[in-house]
């Protein structure tokens, strides 16, 4: 059996990983998720290099989770002739239908405008390149097999494949592949896809696996610890209810899958224990709304803290005003509440989307705070917020920051060093082969060197983009 590494590997983003084995009499290939790498000109060139072989010898595609840096390139891949089938839990496929469409009109939309840009003379360098159209989304959806936590199945002759729960985002999954190769024992090769961290909101602790031989686990913060969701709750206490002393608005940028509905489960939950008074939130994004209502859609998958918070909301309706925001004129009409509110809104890092609007609307204000929930690339408006630049230009006008801008750790999707380490502690015994992924350098060599002197464990590799190893 043969593994190549063709993403995710050195770096966070672009995950997929092909398997190549000899299977009933014949050469099988299948894929672990086939992400898109993000970040900067290198990435776009890497998503448009095609795949050493035709995408027409792959048999089929398994997918951990509907996050795009593991999704983000299925459109592309089908277009250029993987007919077969992609295998993902339900809740990925839901998820899938709101992210690929929406990747698709961003990279349209990218386009487009450096076009425009293009004839006024003002843009210079690379022209953006979309990698593929609404209409090759549409096609794509139609290949999806979807499955359930537990459920095996067989995607080919030597082959088991076995989802459990990541406990990273909604639908996340651990895929469990049992290889039979002719005259070989099974071999038994777990994806972790991304860990989540152990005792949050909303998604249950990630799947206790205790067998591999062949191991390929995500590094993301695989060098270090995550602050305690108490000391997150603490932060966000003292903000929220000294904002609404002072009468202002506390506007929280949030991605729009996952981040918003876990920040609404914390308010909730405070203002349930009674930590937090009554509050009046919005949730100011469209997509955020759809993930959301997905969320209650696949209620019994959340962690049990999480639904006894929510069943607790629905017996008591008045405690917190929550109302989901459809259209622009009704986004507009934020705008004219000057205290009081929390508005949820996305894009994360403050770039594009409706919380522009808002930050250029209470920015000015001292009595308003915002509240920044997730990472901050370097060079997005929300790290030079972050960084407590005086004044931003948004919408061409400048506009001085007088707002408190907070940073709110610890809430994170992936598991830290100690939820990683942890995580590996419930293998029985050593995987024959370890591979460290899904980390920036840095934090995988790190993560390598704890799994090796915390653990013991010492077949242990960190795999080089395309590099193919025999296991
Ligand atoms: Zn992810």
């Amino acid at each position: 059996m043969k593994i190549q590494f063709f993403g995710a590997a050195g770096e966070v983003t672009g995950s997929r990983h092909s398997v190549q084995a000899f299977l009933g009499g014949h050469e099988r290939r299948f894929i672990v998720d086939y992400g898109m790498f993000q970040g900067g000109r290198e990435a776009s060139l890497k998503n448009l290099e095609p795949l050493p072989f035709s995408p027409q010898e792959i048999d089929f595609i398994v997918l951990t989770h509907a996050h795009i840096d593991h999704s983000g390139l299925l459109p592309r891949l089908c277009a250029q002739g993987f007919t077969g089938p992609i295998y993902c839990t339900s809740a990925t496929f839901e998820l899938l239908k709101i992210l690929l469409p929406d990747s698709a009109h961003l990279q349209f939309a990218d386009v487009e405008r450096a076009e425009r840009k293009q004839k006024a003379g003002k843009w210079h360098g690379d022209m953006p390149v979309a990698l593929y159209s609404r209409e090759e989304v549409e096609m794509t959806l139609n290949q999806f097999e979807v499955i359930e936590y537990g459920q095996v199945v067989k995607p080919c002759e030597g082959v088991q494949l076995e989802f459990r729960n990541a406990g990273h985002i909604l639908g996340s999954a651990i895929a469990i592949l049992d290889i039979q190769e002719t005259d070989s024992p099974v071999k038994r090769c777990v994806f972790s896809g991304d860990i989540g961290m152990k005792g949050r909101v909303l998604m249950p602790d990630p799947a206790v696996i205790s067998e591999a031989d062949v191991l390929l686990i995500e590094s993301t913060y695989g060098d270090r610890l995550h602050r305690s969701l108490q000391e997150t709750e603490d932060e966000l206490v003292e903000v929220i209810s000294s904002t609404m002393r002072g009468h202002g608005n506390v506007i929280i940028p949030a991605f729009a899958v996952g981040r918003t509905q876990e920040v609404l489960f914390l308010l909730i939950d405070l203002v349930r224990k009674g930590l937090l008074p009554h509050l009046s939130i919005w949730v100011d994004s469209p997509m955020a709304t759809a993930a959301t209502h997905l969320t209650e859609h696949f209620f019994s998958q959340l962690d049990q803290q999480s639904q006894a918070t929510f069943a607790w909301f629905k017996d008591h309706p008045d405690a917190v005003s929550l109302r989901f925001i459809a259209d622009v004129e009704e986004s507009k009409a934020l705008n004219k509440i000057k205290g009081g509110a929390v508005i949820i809104s996305a894009s994360g890092m403050c770039d594009a989307g409706r919380i522009v609007h808002h930050l250029a609307n209470n920015l000015p204000y001292a009595q308003n705070a915002i509240v920044i929930t997730g990472f901050q690339a370097y060079g997005s408006l929300g790290r030079r917020l972050v960084d407590k630049v005086p004044m931003v230009r948004l919408f061409g006008e400048e506009v001085l920051v007088k707002a408190s801008i907070h940073t709110i750790g610890g809430l994170s999707a992936h598991a830290d060093k100690a939820g990683l380490l942890d995580w590996l502690s419930g293998f029985k015994k050593p995987p024959k082969a370890t591979f460290v992924v899904h980390g920036e350098p840095k934090a995988a060599a790190a993560f390598a060197a704890s799994i090796r002197d915390e653990l013991g464990w010492t077949h242990v590799q960190i795999p080089e983009r395309l590099q193919t190893i025999q296991c």
